[in-house]
């Protein structure tokens, strides 16, 4: 199964930032997940619970949130950019299929969640805000 594989690269990449960081636990670890990606956040979240269980070592109660990110590709021709979903190869403004993926193939760790050893206050890194 493809989501196992990346669960399992998303809980290696964040044990050891985790580890060289010196926390004690990783509490909840934001995913953006490109809408043309392959990837389907619901298997996601089905195997992490279980990934997190048997393959981490400061993960084990760790929280997975995902923010789809919608696909948009960029028309060379008349240089704009649409909804890829909804239009495919084509450029629906021009018809043009000079046309590349700007967006949507991603699988990026958002943001992290952490306890430290020293306190036990939760502290969140973060680079933008993005709450729903
Ligand atoms: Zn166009």
């Amino acid at each position: 199964m493809h989501e196992l594989g990346i669960v399992f690269n998303i809980i290696k990449e964040v044990d050891s930032i985790a580890e060289q960081n010196k926390v004690k636990e990783v509490k909840e670890v934001t995913l953006e997940i490109g809408e043309v990606s392959g990837v389907i956040p619901t298997y996601l979240t089905d195997c992490w619970k279980w990934a997190c269980l048997h393959r981490s070592k400061l993960m084990k109660n760790c929280e997975l949130k995902v923010i789809e990110l919608k696909a948009k590709s960029f028309c060379e021709d008349c240089e704009t950019a649409y909804d890829t979903v909804k239009h495919g190869r084509k450029c629906p403004n021009c018809g043009s299929a000079k046309t590349y993926l700007i967006t949507g193939k991603e699988t990026n760790i958002k943001d992290i969640k952490v306890v430290y050893e020293e306190e036990e206050n939760v502290n969140e890194k973060s680079e933008s805000k993005t709450d729903k």
